[in-house]
């Protein structure tokens, strides 16, 4: 027989079961809650650390880039400062300077501008070029070329007679014009300081000093003492027009020799129209130089004129 208490009992039993049972779940949730939102922190963290270390990814590849940028410009500039090198004419006036006596020397660069030659019209506009100045042993070179005209002259012991090169190069001209029929030979090749203070001298008391300066060089200036000049044939006015003077203009270059005083530069190169005066160069240079349609001291971005005149 079961009672009334006793079933009050099976009853209230269920019920603390029941109650169990809603306790547990409640424990459960709360721990499930919990686990939630630790899951959530940890996560949220991981995301602030990526986006961390995709900024200094980024920042790093930016270094990187910045890096290879500058790189690549500067074995640019190095490839091109060899090509210009390269395409430099080899100057064989520097073969003359005495290596050994490079004691004395002094380097300047100067900006010229110099016009692109004649024969491109549409690209005449005016170019910057940068020239090397050096001074060696008292001599100027200009871009590696012996320089001596108004304002940069020779000291009075550079001696060095007709280059031999000069001599050659004049013999081979002189056979080419042979075989046209024109007698070309030297009738002023290398003076010395003293030989061209003695020709200065006479042509100051003949004319007066402002005139002779107008054709003649003092001593120590005159290109004829570097031995890279010759006057050919007649050095006078009869010279102009002739055949000689004509074929000598034409084909000079040719043989490595410019016509060192053109006609319509005597403001530039100092001295008046000379078709008989002419400067070995080598013939790239030479080639170059009369292809521009400047006179030497253009070219190289020069002037030509005494501290006192
Ligand atoms: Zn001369």
């Amino acid at each position: 027989m079961v009672t009334e208490r006793e079933n009050f009992v099976t009853f209230w039993r269920e019920c603390e079961l029941e109650r169990e049972e809603g306790l547990l779940k409640i424990i459960g949730a709360q721990s499930m809650y919990q686990d939630h939102n630790n899951y959530s922190r940890v996560r949220r963290r991981s995301r602030k650390e990526r986006l961390f270390f995709a900024r200094v990814k980024a920042v790093f590849c930016m270094i990187l880039f910045a890096f290879a940028v500058v790189i690549c410009v500067k074995v640019a500039q190095q490839i091109k400062a060899g090509t210009q090198i390269e395409a430099h004419e080899p100057d064989p006036r520097q073969a003359a300077a005495p290596q050994a006596n490079v004691s004395k020397t002094t380097t300047t660069t100067s900006t010229t501008a110099a016009t692109e030659p004649p024969k491109n019209e549409s690209s005449s506009e005016e170019k910057k070029e940068e020239h090397k100045m050096e001074v060696i042993d008292g001599i100027t070179y200009v871009d590696g070329i012996m320089i001596a005209n108004k304002s940069y002259p020779l000291p009075e012991s550079y001696d060095p007679g007709l280059l031999p090169e000069t001599e050659k190069a004049f013999n081979k001209m002189a056979e080419a014009a042979a075989q046209d029929g024109i007698y070309l030979f030297i009738s002023s090749g290398y003076r010395s300081h003293f030989t061209q203070a003695q020709i200065y001298q006479e042509y100051v008391e003949r004319d007066g000093k402002k005139a002779a300066d107008t054709y003649s060089s003092r001593p120590g200036y005159s290109e004829h003492q570097t031995g890279y000049t010759i006057d050919v044939n007649d050095p006078s006015d009869a010279f102009r027009g002739t055949q000689e003077a004509k074929w000598l203009a034409e084909h000079c270059s040719d043989y490595g020799f410019i016509i060192r005083y053109p006609e319509g530069k005597e403001d530039k190169t100092g001295y008046e129209y000379e078709p008989w005066h002419i400067r070995y160069l080598g013939k790239k240079l030479a080639k170059k130089v009369e292809a521009s349609g400047l006179c030497l001291e253009e070219y190289l971005g020069i002037d030509s004129e005494y501290k006192d005149k």
